[in-house]
């Protein structure tokens, strides 16, 4: 893969026709090294987020050993690309032969559950073939918790009541070597209390059931840095994490767990882009709502712009974004701040879409192609510099941190 500078040297050296997705690899390995040192327990990297197999090595590098997968595909991929990792198939709703494949080809040992009947086949899918069950299996309990704190809701699809998790958690501690419970706040939860709240009802639910539980499993949820999403230090979540966790009555060598996704992931890409057309407050670019821009595009998710062309106007007007494909809604709303004199042919670049971005990718009407590249210089924004960049008169570029 070939090297620039920034994205300024990558729209000079290849005037690219489709859009081109910049991967910052220095970046992703020191988001990697900052939970891997700085969270109170061990972080899992949620593959769904982006599972490019570029990326996983350099986190692995970074100190995450332990990888949280959702689908055989995702066990496949994780396990070709880093063969000493530990895999967790964290996803409540699996198919039988997902699990026996996971459990007996590929060292598997930790599900998550949320219905008697998810345990009933992670048992069945697991037993020999004399049919004894398996004595080795680290089991986790999704609870259902509120999503309200944060801004992409997980709380309706998956996870037991608090009122039935007592039952089944004890159903579960009798063929579980090792028993977890685990939630998911929701994506960019923009503050800590939102695992706080979750915590009080795993205490809850510990008390119901009144077994021992080995481990807890906060799950993702973790924010990065968006215009108009400037969330609390990451410090701040990890130390009232800790402080909750650490007052559960829990066995005294039971661990702790999260799973970043987002976290690990955002700062790592950013994509270049290219006006095809503007008509007044719109541009018409060639990434959309069928491309890296889902979220943009879905849940009118704002992500850091800038041009590239050099001798645009300092003056900034909102604009909105058409993707390329032939659909109304490929439309972003934005509000996209770009210099007022933008024109067709310019370039943009768009700042933090290695979460939920690069992976949304689809070859819809034929678009969807595009090369990668590495460059070196800063993310438009970062919870891990610990410096802060000049915000110009907008807020397109985050402050760092
Ligand atoms: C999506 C997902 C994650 C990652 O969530 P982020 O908000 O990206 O950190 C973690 N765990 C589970 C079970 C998930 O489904």
């Amino acid at each position: 893969m070939h090297h620039h500078l920034d994205a300024s040297a990558v729209a000079r050296a290849l005037s690219p026709d489709e859009p081109v997705i910049l991967n910052r690899r220095h970046a992703a390995a020191r988001a990697a090294r900052f939970f891997a040192t700085k969270f109170p327990g061990k972080s899992l990297y949620a593959v769904k987020a982006n599972p490019s197999p570029e990326l996983l090595p350099i986190l692995w590098d970074g100190g995450i050993t332990h990888y949280d997968v959702a689908s055989i595909a995702e066990v496949r991929l994780v396990r070709g690309v880093l063969p000493e990792a530990t895999l967790c198939f964290m996803h409540p709703v699996k198919t039988a032969s997902a699990i026996r494949e996971a459990y007996f080809v590929h060292g598997v040992r930790t599900f998550s559950l949320d219905t008697r009947e998810e345990l009933a086949k992670i048992v069945a899918a697991t037993a020999d073939e004399q049919g004894n069950p398996a004595a080795d299996l680290r089991l986790c309990v999704r609870l259902r918790v509120s999503s309200e704190y944060s801004e992409l809701s997980l709380a309706s699809k998956f996870g037991i009541d608090l009122v039935d998790a007592g039952p089944l958690l004890q159903e579960t501690r009798q063929v579980a070597d090792w028993l977890g419970l685990c939630f998911h706040v929701g994506s960019q939860a923009m503050t800590p209390f939102a695992y706080v709240q979750a915590l009080e009802r795993v205490r809850a639910a510990i008390a119901d059931a009144g077994v021992v539980i080995d481990m807890i499993d906060v799950g993702g949820g973790f924010p990065s840095v968006y215009p108009g999403m400037e969330p609390p230090p990451l410090e701040d979540y990890f130390a009232i994490i800790h402080r909750h966790f650490e007052a559960l009555p829990i066995a005294y060598n039971a661990e702790l767990w999260c799973e970043p996704g987002r976290a690990l992931s955002a700062e790592y890409n950013s994509l270049i882009v290219k006006v095809e057309k503007r008509r007044g407050k719109e541009l018409y670019i060639n990434d959309g709502a069928y491309g890296a821009l889902y979220d943009a595009a879905h849940v009118g998710w704002r992500f850091p712009v800038k041009v590239l062309n050099a001798d645009r106007a300092d003056t900034l007007e909102d604009f909105a974004f058409y993707g390329p494909t032939c659909d109304d809604a490929d439309f972003m709303e934005g509000p996209f701040q770009l210099p007022a004199d933008i024109a067709s042919g310019d370039y943009i670049e768009i700042g933090m879409l290695g979460a939920y971005g690069a992976a949304m990718r689809t070859a819809f009407n034929g678009f969807g192609q595009g090369a990668s590249v590495i460059v070196e210089d800063e993310p438009m924004a970062s919870l891990y510099t610990g410096e802060r960049k000049d915000p110009r008169v907008s807020d397109n570029v985050v402050s760092l941190r």
